[in-house]
């Protein structure tokens, strides 16, 4: 084919497909336009996951009637004038491109007036036709209106996730700029439901921390303010009982701007040391004020990657700050004293099959690490890692079998010691019972798992973007011995919950699940069980820490002699280590005797 320019309707749609990937970020720029233009309220409004409608209003500043149809051309801004001025950007904006890629892939509407005017124009634009602009009736401000997003581009359309999760990407968007900006009201509605989110934007960032998570978890975060020079970090870090599976509530902002920047979120992770469990990571809220001349942000059309000038002096400080705020606020476990944290005694906590084996004393036993019952905490295992601990054998094939157990005893509430043939046996009885459950509960799968009906039905609330994700499982959930049932956009209610999880309170189980359903969108459903039934476990297994019974210490035993991967918990970690009689022998110095 010979060489021909691009008609500029495909350039500029090509160019859009950098900008606008999907409805949440459209949503992005419309949001950056506004909080540039300094608002105070800001109302999102949402049909089917973006397709349909997007809406953003704002009080900010307006566009001139006369600068209209400029703001619509491409790289037409009001934010930069020089390209000097590139290398020292105070907005969220600065392309000059958003606009213009929007209405080249939908049908836009901007309605706008300015603080001084009389009245608002109006202008659409639609698949980059831009229609003239009428004067219109509107409160001073701007109102975009996106219909239709991508109904001339079938090709992108066709790579939307489904309503639901574009719904769940715009909620957690939207819930990142209410973080970094508690002095702006936020309203989200998504398709005519109640709001999803709202901010109070009385600038109480706690508030919209409690707002977002709960409150239980808000008033755990731990403040971060330090200032070295030149360099500011603020926000919110969680304490080290305060995890999740995965990086998702790990949030950066540089001067505003939520930035995805791997680098920062290892320096944080780094900064709570040996503190977190593997695959746990913590939820913060950090925001970074640097001299916008140290950070370049024009690295990425989405401009969420930044470079920073000294990133090594930016990613210490980042360290050095975290520490210092974990420090004042949370004890710090020496090396073979772990903390003993506050113990809350909820109905889950002590939940296992063996309470009615055996009355437990009223008096809960010091509850070292497996822990789980900070106050409030609806429901985040946490286990404190020992450091140090770890065995010098390699660990041993993951199916096989152990032999008969004689049971020795019990150390530390927290491990058994048994004898085998083959030498001696110290037993996680966490981890243990963990895959002792975890077996009983896949066993059941696919006949019926026994439920047990709650004497009153609980209702349960969701910050938005996880009942979005919930709602796409109740299902699931009902294989595995939950009854829940939608009931209104963000609130569920429990009937049921497996008999396994019974004296446990259904609002732990059920936002530990939705934990799990973040990780990843569209697993397979088994994987999605699979792990939805780890986590159960995990959350029902005995804890370290809980003395046991001889019984019972027999029966975990037993148990796990039967199952058929006794040697890891569900989630991967070794449940025993073994020290064989020849490792013993050669310790205690006995081969090179004889
Ligand atoms: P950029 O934000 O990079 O300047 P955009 O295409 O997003 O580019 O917007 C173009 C211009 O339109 C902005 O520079 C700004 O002057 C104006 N504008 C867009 N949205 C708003 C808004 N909500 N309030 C006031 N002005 C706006
Ligand atoms: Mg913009």
């Amino acid at each position: 084919m010979p060489i021909r320019l691009l008609p500029p309707e495909v350039a500029s749609q090509i160019a859009a497909g950098e900008v606008v990937e999907r409805p949440a970020s459209v949503v992005k720029e419309l949001l950056e336009n506004a909080l540039d233009a300094g608002a105070s309220r800001i109302a999102i409004t949402v049909a089917e996951g973006g397709r349909r409608l997007i809406e953003v209003s704002d009080d900010g500043a307006g566009i001139p009637a006369a600068e209209l149809p400029l703001a619509l051309e491409r790289h037409a801004t009001s934010k930069l004038v020089t390209a000097a001025d590139l290398f020292s950007i105070a907005t969220l904006g600065f392309r000059g491109e958003a606009l213009a890629s929007i209405g080249s892939v939908s049908r836009l509407t901007i309605t706008s007036a300015t603080h001084d005017s009389t009245s608002a124009m109006r202008i659409l634009i639609e698949g980059g036709r831009v229609h003239p602009p009428v004067p219109v009736g509107a409160p001073r401000g701007t109102v975009v209106r996106v219909e239709d997003l991508f109904y001339n581009v079938p090709a992108r359309l066709k790579f939307l996730k489904t309503d639901r999760t574009e719904r769940g990407r715009i909620a957690e968007l939207v819930t990142r700029y209410a973080l970094a900006y508690p002095g702006v009201r936020f309203t989200l509605v998504q398709d005519d439901a109640d709001p999803g989110l709202q901010t109070t934007g009385n600038g109480d960032a706690r508030e919209v921390l409690a707002k977002l998570y709960d409150a239980g978890i808000a008033r755990q975060m731990i403040e971060v303010d330090a200032r070295y020079e030149g360099f500011r970090l603020s926000g919110f870090i969680s304490p080290v009982a305060v995890t999740r599976s995965n990086r998702k509530e790990i949030n950066f902002f540089v001067n505003g701007r939520w930035v995805q920047d791997s680098a920062l979120v290892t320096a944080l992770v780094q900064a709570y040391h040996t503190q977190l469990m593997v695959g746990r990571y913590p939820l913060a809220a950090l925001f970074i004020e640097i001299d916008p001349a140290e950070v370049d942000v024009n690295v990425h059309p989405a401009k969420s990657e930044v470079r920073f000038r000294d990133h090594n002096r930016v990613f210490a400080d980042v360290q050095r700050a975290v520490r210092r705020a974990m420090m004042a606020n949370a004890p710090v476990p020496g090396l073979d004293t772990p903390v003993q944290y506050r113990w809350t005694p909820t109905q889950g906590d002590t939940a296992s099959p063996f309470d009615d084996a055996q009355g437990r004393p009223d008096e809960p036993a010091p509850h070292w690490g497996g822990f789980s019952g900070v106050h409030g905490d609806p429901g985040l295992p946490f286990t404190q890692p020992r450091p140090g601990d770890v065995p010098d054998q390699p660990p041993l094939p993951e199916a096989s079998r152990v032999p008969l157990l004689r049971l020795v005893g019990q150390i530390a509430s927290a491990y058994l010691i048994a004898e085998g043939p083959d030498g001696l046996y110290l037993i996680d009885q966490h981890a243990a019972h963990e895959r002792v459950l975890f077996e009983k509960f896949l066993a059941q799968r696919g006949g019926s798992i026994p439920a047990q009906q709650l004497l009153e039905p609980e209702t349960v609330e969701l910050p938005a973007h996880q009942a979005g994700m919930l709602d796409g499982q109740l299902a699931v959930l009902g294989a595995l011995g939950f009854e829940v049932e939608s009931f209104g956009r963000n609130t569920f209610i429990v009937r049921a919950v497996p008999a396994l999880l019974a004296g446990m309170s259904p609002q732990a189980a059920l936002r530990v699940l939705v934990e799990d359903f973040e990780e990843d969108e569209s697993p397979l459903q088994e994987e999605i069980e699979a792990k939805i039934i780890a986590r159960v476990c995990k959350r029902a297994a005995v804890k370290a820490g809980q003395g046991l019974s001889p019984q019972e210490q027999q029966a975990l035993l037993r148990d796990l002699e039967a199952s058929a991967s006794p040697r890891t918990c569900p989630h991967g970690r070794p449940t025993m280590i073994h020290l064989s009689v020849d490792l013993l022998e050669r310790q205690f110095g006995r081969r090179g005797a004889r």
